[in-house]
């Protein structure tokens, strides 16, 4: 084998290529795995860069694993960004000027967060969070910047909004929708959000569009619901897209994603595809960190000839924002085949639950965070109605409260 030739090649080094690295090794499967890396620091856990910022951190703080563990693991783990794919020849090349070859390759490229096009402000100026180095820049910002203009009021906007209002910050949140993290709450719970945002300080408008920002001396000026509003930095949190740049150049099958099986095989034989980058049946992708490592591990599982069929795990999104613990599982604005909704308050947990057949569907509550694996586990195993009376009982159990002290 010469050394530019790899029997695995994996693309983009986060959660879903480490997690098919290590089911590959977990199977003593030690075939050398070059790990291509196109970021400027080990990898890291991503889910941890926005929720950060208070305290700040430094290059390598979330890594997922030391140095050592890449070359204990048979790994070369390579610092640059691949720019084509001749999947003819199996070859792939680099922006450094390398070219590779493999006998099968992972596309583990992620997502790119999706920068609205404003009238008045060139792409630089606007901040993102999708990669460590970005909320680098926007801590830099924060340092002699005191206004911030937050669009959209997904997970992202939100949890953005959260940190630089405890960083002492002035924020406006513009979101496009009607009430914060919309999709993923139902009115009750949204709304206890936007009060706890305002609560907070964050001036939020909702229903709104951001076309054009001005830029006089430094300071941003934009007009929303007729109001003439000033600030020092702007950050779009306005979602993200999967980045299938290199499947389109490897002349893959590509949807809004790189589409895959339930095996997370591509349209080509040789090449697999993981994570955000990958598009499944009915049009899903999923932008969540456990799916994405649920993937790396199944596509481990289809190169090792011990093929297990993709099921996607129940969505949930857990997050802790303006003093309040929001957990989210299987929610949609419509819940199909649902025939019972509870609604229950103790104290200051909200929880609703929702059941179809007598079994529960999907779950959100706000402030009952020590009880999420429990509610986790309720949802992935689809319990009835009567063990979620017994099993997660509200009022919480008495001996649990305790054994929380
Ligand atoms: C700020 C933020 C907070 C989040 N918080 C949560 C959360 O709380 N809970 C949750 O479940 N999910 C969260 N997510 C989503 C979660 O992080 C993603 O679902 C997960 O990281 C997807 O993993 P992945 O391996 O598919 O790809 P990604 O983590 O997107 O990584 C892809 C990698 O591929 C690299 N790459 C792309 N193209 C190339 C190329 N041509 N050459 C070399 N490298 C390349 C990229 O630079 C990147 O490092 C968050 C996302 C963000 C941005």
């Amino acid at each position: 084998m010469s050394s530019n030739t790899y029997p695995i090649i994996a693309v983009g080094a986060s959660i879903a290529a480490i997690s098919f690295i290590r089911t590959l090794r977990k199977h003593n499967d030690q075939r050398p795995v070059l790990l291509i890396h196109g970021e400027d620091r080990l990898p890291y856990k991503r889910t941890k860069i926005n929720k950060n910022m208070v305290r700040g951190f430094g290059k390598d703080d979330f890594k997922m694993a030391d140095p050592q563990w890449y070359s204990d693991q048979n790994v070369t783990l390579l610092y640059d960004r691949v720019i084509n794919i001749d999947s003819n020849e199996r070859m792939i090349s680099t922006k450094s000027g390398k070219v590779f070859s493999y006998g099968k390759l992972l596309l583990a490229t992620g997502a790119i967060s999706v920068v609205p096009v404003i009238s008045g402000l060139d792409s630089q100026q606007i901040h993102s969070v999708q990669n460590a180095a970005d909320v680098d820049r926007v801590l830099a910002a924060c340092n002699n910047k005191q206004r911030f203009l937050i669009i959209g009021a997904g997970v992202e906007g939100i949890e953005t909004a959260d940190q630089l209002v405890r960083k002492g910050k002035q924020v406006i949140v513009a979101n496009r929708m009607q009430l914060p993290l919309q999709k993923l709450f139902p009115e009750t719970i949204t709304r206890l959000l936007e009060e706890r945002m305002e609560a907070h300080g964050v001036r939020l408008f909702k229903g709104v569009s951001v076309n054009s920002i001005t830029e006089v001396d430094g300071v941003y000026h934009t007009r929303l619901n007729g109001e003439n509003l000033e600030f020092d930095a702007v950050i779009a949190c306005t979602g993200a897209l999967p980045n299938v740049e290199l499947g389109r150049k490897a002349g893959l099958k590509v949807g809004q994603g790189i589409i895959v099986d339930e095996y997370l095989q591509t349209s080509d034989k040789d090449i697999l595809a993981a994570g955000d980058v990958a598009q499944h049946k009915n049009g899903v992708v999923t932008g969540l960190w456990h799916a994405a490592e649920h993937q790396g591990q199944l596509a481990a599982l289809n190169l090792l000839d011990k093929p297990s069929a993709h099921t996607l795990p129940p969505f949930r999104l857990k997050t802790n924002v303006f003093g309040l613990y929001l957990f989210s599982g299987g929610y949609e604005a419509v819940i199909p085949d649902v025939d019972e909704v509870q609604e229950q308050r103790h104290g200051n947990i909200l929880r609703i639950m929702y059941f179809s057949e007598g079994k529960l569907k999907a779950v959100v509550f706000a402030n009952d965070g020590d009880r999420a694996k429990l509610y986790q586990q309720a949802l992935f195993e689809r319990w009835d109605k009567k063990r979620v009376a017994h099993e997660l009982p509200l009022p919480p159990k008495m001996s649990f409260l305790f054994s929380l002290s």
